[in-house]
């Protein structure tokens, strides 16, 4: 069963495209889920079309395997899952405007509250509507971003406990270092988001529901999981950070994969690419993928492998805006057609989300949802 997913668009073929496996999406999410104690619900982070991988079809995915909710960013993002049938209860992460207000409550969305301006503005919207608006209470514990600060909860929370026609549905925090293997500093954060809890409570102020993980989180502060865990990346088969705690069986959902569709003789002297960057010394053979930096392959040259009959070939010269070159002389029985792999693995050989991270300098988040969406995404397997 593979949801149709109106958000991706019609379906252009393309010989390169972006590879979701469902099968080893349902089993990494049964996996998370049960390593989590029962009493733990999940909820996944499915922003930005769940990482890049396609919102719709993880989302009909994850409902039939353990993930209790969503959280989305934009009002846009949780309206498609809406649209698509999604019933589940869907939170927006990030701060809300008042011109926003009126869809929150036609498409039944619980929203973070972050400041007392937001608030106030948001009871008196849900009063005018004669309705309440579950809200979760953000608290800024210290990553400074969004949030209510810890600091002067017993200035904030009697003006909150003032609004009738917002119905207190949760409070959470987030950690701005929760993957790495000095905790110090999410326990500080933990002890200050409990602290604040507490607050609450003698205010008169009872959160039904209390979370604070991701995905770092989710695998190394089992304490601090209080009754949800919000996950993005981990259910996608990539680990936050390469020293955080592994979970037997986790495997990698999203692949990029093209076709060869060129072939190219080079003799002594010759150059590849823009700025002539790679000069052969011998005669060599290069292949022609056609991805490039405009699908969201990072700009490097000579620099990165691609996967080819189960072997790494050297990319040479530049990556252009349509196109990547690899050497595969040492591969004369390449033919054009074959499929090449940029991430995922070929045979026994794999090239990672943080490969690519270490390419473009950057981490592995941001390779995840780089991938452009001129790239068709292909799903793989029913889910099962
Ligand atoms: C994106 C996000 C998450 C998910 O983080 P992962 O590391 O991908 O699990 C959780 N909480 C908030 C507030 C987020 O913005």
């Amino acid at each position: 069963m593979t949801p149709s997913n109106p958000s991706q668009g019609p379906h252009h073929a393309r010989p390169a495209w972006v590879e979701v496996d469902l099968d080893a999406l349902a089993s990494n999410l049964r996996t998370i889920r049960a390593d989590l104690p029962a009493r733990v619900r999940m909820m996944q982070v499915v922003k930005d079309e769940a990482y890049g991988t396609g919102s719709v079809t993880v989302a009909w995915l994850a409902v039939a395997n353990g993930v209790d909710a969503f959280a989305t960013f934009t009002v846009g993002e949780a309206a498609r899952l809406r649209e698509a049938g999604i019933t589940a209860p869907i939170l927006l992460l990030g701060e809300r405007t008042p011109d926003e207000f009126g869809w929150l409550v036609r498409h039944r969305l619980e929203v973070c509250v972050g400041s007392i301006d937001i608030a106030g503005a948001l009871n008196a919207f849900a009063e005018r509507s004669g309705t309440r608006i579950p809200v979760h209470l953000k608290v800024n514990s210290g990553m400074n971003r969004f949030g209510l600060p810890w600091r002067s909860v017993s200035d904030w929370a009697p003006v909150l406990a003032g609004l009738r026609h917002l119905e207190f549905a949760g409070a959470l925090t987030h950690f701005a270092q929760s993957d790495e293997l000095d905790k110090t500093f999410a326990r500080l954060q933990l002890g200050r988001f409990e602290g604040t809890v507490a607050a609450l409570r003698s205010h008169g102020i009872h959160p039904a529901c209390l979370h604070a993980c991701n995905s770092g989180g989710c695998l190394d502060l089992p304490e601090a999981h209080h009754d949800m865990v919000r996950i993005g990346i981990l259910p996608l088969g990539v680990y936050p950070s390469s020293v955080c705690r592994r979970l037997e069986g986790l495997r990698p959902v999203m692949s990029v994969k093209a076709r060869i569709t060129g072939l190219q003789w080079l003799e002594p002297g010759d150059t590849v690419g823009y700025g002539m960057r790679y000069r052969a010394e011998t005669p060599r053979r290069i292949a022609v993928l056609p991805l490039g930096y405009g699908d969201g392959f990072p700009r490097v040259r000579n620099e990165g492998v691609a996967l080819l009959q189960g072997r790494r070939v050297p990319i040479v010269g530049g990556v252009s805006m349509d196109a990547v070159t690899v050497d595969v002389t040492d591969l004369p029985e390449v033919r054009l057609g074959e499929e090449a792999v940029l991430m995922g693995r070929q045979g026994s050989e794999e090239i990672t989300a943080h490969d690519v991270a270490t390419l473009k300098r950057s981490v592995s988040y941001d390779i995840l949802t780089g991938w452009r969406s001129r790239l068709p995404r292909v799903y793989r397997g029913g889910g099962l």
